[in-house]
């Protein structure tokens, strides 16, 4: 029998919103506090462009770019403190977040069946976790419409390039140029645009706006927004 006093509760939390919203950061952190796993959707398109990269595949040819899709192996850790990507048995996870991967990774988000493909296997782990914070650009419209709780994450455009900036820096990447930058982040999310909304919240969603706000505010807003979207009080305790 199940003992129903440890058994946590179901709690699918989705949150999307544009590059540089602090959406990866802040869901993790979502995630810890609630005891839930963490689904990073955009690492599974960044794998997909790592492979492509990798087989030599025409980035003209989108039916090869969806076969490609179709037959990855991918593995892919969902801890929120632990954080591992593979594609056929080969560690990515630092190679996806090279520059020569995020500046194709919008050419292949954008191919209608790869999306299909990688929604599939998005709503299997979502299904095969119970209690997950899914992050990424369609999960609160297309991936998880029925999640417990469902927030976009926005910030001003000049909020989102300024962090992306102190991440580079934090992360050892050298002073990025400006214009560079800019191409990176407002313009991959012009691209991915013609695929997913993520500038204005469904019906439903909750708009976490952190223009004005810390990481800790901004997490404190989104746990907010699960406690009234789920009805329970998601962080144990309160
Ligand atoms: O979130 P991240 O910057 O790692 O996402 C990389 C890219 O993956 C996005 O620019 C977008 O092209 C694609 N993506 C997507 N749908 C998602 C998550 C990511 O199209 N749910």
């Amino acid at each position: 029998m199940t003992d129903r006093t440890t058994t946590p509760a179901p709690l699918v939390v989705a949150v999307d919103g544009p590059s540089g919203s602090g959406k990866s950061s802040v869901s993790k952190e979502v995630a810890r506090r609630v005891g839930a796993a963490y689904l990073d959707t955009g690492a599974m398109y960044r794998a997909v462009a790592w492979h492509v990269l990798d087989a030599g595949v025409d980035l003209g040819d989108a039916e090869a770019i969806a076969e490609a899709a179709r037959t990855m192996e991918l593995n892919q850790s969902t801890d929120p403190d632990f954080e591992r990507v593979a594609v056929g048995g080969t560690d990515v996870t630092a190679a996806i977040r090279e520059d020569r991967v995020t500046d194709v990774v919008s050419v292949v988000a954008v191919v209608i069946p790869v999306r299909e493909e990688l929604r599939r296997r998005q709503r299997e782990v979502i299904e095969r976790a119970g209690r997950i914070v899914a992050e990424g650009r369609d999960i609160t419209t297309v991936v998880a419409p029925d999640a417990h709780a469902r927030v976009l994450l926005t910030a001003s455009e000049a909020a989102r390039l300024a962090r992306r900036s102190g991440q580079l820096a934090a992360a050892g990447a050298g002073q990025q140029d400006a214009e560079a930058l800019r191409g990176r982040v407002s313009g991959r999310d012009a691209k991915d645009a013609t695929v997913s909304t993520f500038d204005r919240p469904a019906d439903g969603v909750a708009l976490v706006d952190s223009t004005e706000l810390d990481f800790e505010q901004t997490v404190a807003a989104v746990l907010a927004a699960v406690d009234q979207q789920a009805g329970t009080p998601a962080v144990k305790g309160q």
